[in-house]
């Protein structure tokens, strides 16, 4: 049973001028010039595996066996099923189902898209027209102005422009909107679904199992050993999302969007990382130092305790990062 939902639905329609922000595929497909030493995060799905891990009751992560390759996960309750992003294409939204199809023969009744960008949606098309697909507005938004064309463009590099990978998917919409929250029972297993502001992308969304304590946060929080990506150009707005989520939520376990999954510190860590990198942006600035020179060199601090196997793909987020953070602070 839908609780919340056309509340929020409503409640949207009259929040969202001052909520939905709309990345044009144009913008999708030209961020901002990447600093040196950066790194597509490597996504290509060929031969990859998704391991079902129960983490609760009815609860489990769908975990690449190949990071930095998207995961997904599916929540059973005692009526439906519902799955938390499609993946990557046909192929790998179709083994997503089989995983889904092991545990149990209940109707996948929800589809959740975290957020607009295809290694979350592509997969959306091979799910039962029966199946109710959720996402933000925002979401939405910009995936009614995207092609899948566009979007196998501005991807083309974390597969190493294979975009074969792409052939035979057809975009899906999801059906049914929400602005702030969204909450669905599943019988006995409640499950709900948050955007707390732009991050990574304007449209990333947090799905979390409260009996479970666990949390989905797609691109905004990454795995273990990892720091953000200001992808969307924003260090402030990402800082004051992270605020939103830690006040609303304290997940034991997250289950990220990409790569490991690791404890709920790891917002703590995520927030206290934005906020350094503002600082060392203000001295830099105010030490007359040139954006070329802050970000050439720079190296994540030892502190963040980054996944040797993620350390170019981070150590470019990071100059990303600084590049985004200090053309903040010099405006
Ligand atoms: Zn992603």
């Amino acid at each position: 049973m839908i609780r919340a939902c056309l509340f929020s639905v409503l409640v949207g329609m009259f929040v969202s001028a001052a909520y939905a922000q709309v990345l044009p595929n144009s913008r999708l497909a030209a961020p901002p010039s990447p600093p040196p030493g950066f790194l597509p995060p490597p996504l290509h799905p060929r031969g990859v595996t998704l391991e079902t891990r129960e983490l609760g009751d009815g609860v489990y992560a769908l975990m690449s066996n190949r990071p930095f390759t998207d995961n997904a996960g599916f929540i059973v309750g005692s009526n439906e099923v519902l799955v938390i992003d499609s993946h990557f294409n046909g192929a790998m939204g179709r083994q997503i189902i089989e995983a889904v199809r092991r545990v149990s023969d209940l109707p996948i009744k929800y589809l959740l898209n975290t957020n607009a960008f295809g290694d979350h949606v592509f997969g959306n098309y091979v799910f039962s027209d029966d199946t109710i697909i959720v996402a933000h507005q925002s979401t939405i938004n910009a995936l009614k102005i995207s092609s899948v064309q566009g979007m196998s463009q501005t991807m083309a590099r974390t597969v190493g422009g294979d975009i074969s990978v792409f052939d035979g998917v057809e975009l899906r919409l999801p059906g049914v909107g929400f602005n702030g929250s969204w909450e669905i029972d599943l019988g006995g297993k409640v499950v709900q679904m948050y955007w707390f502001g732009k991050g990574m992308s304007p449209n990333d969304s947090v799905v979390f199992v409260p009996d479970a304590n666990v949390a989905w946060t797609a691109n905004l929080i990454f795995g273990k050993g990892t720091i953000p990506w200001a992808r969307s150009g924003d260090i402030l707005a990402y800082q004051e999302t992270l605020r939103n989520f830690s006040e609303a939520l304290q997940p034991a376990t997250i289950v990220p969007g990409h790569g490991e999954i690791v404890s709920g510190d790891l917002v703590r860590s995520y927030r206290q990382y934005l906020a350094e990198i503002r600082v060392l942006s203000e001295q830099a600035v105010a030490a007359g130092i040139t954006i070329d020179d802050f970000v050439a060199t720079a190296h994540v601090d030892p502190n963040y305790e980054i996944e040797p196997s993620l350390q170019g793909l981070m150590t470019g987020f990071h100059r990303w990062n600084l590049k985004v953070a200090f053309n903040e602070v010099s405006r």
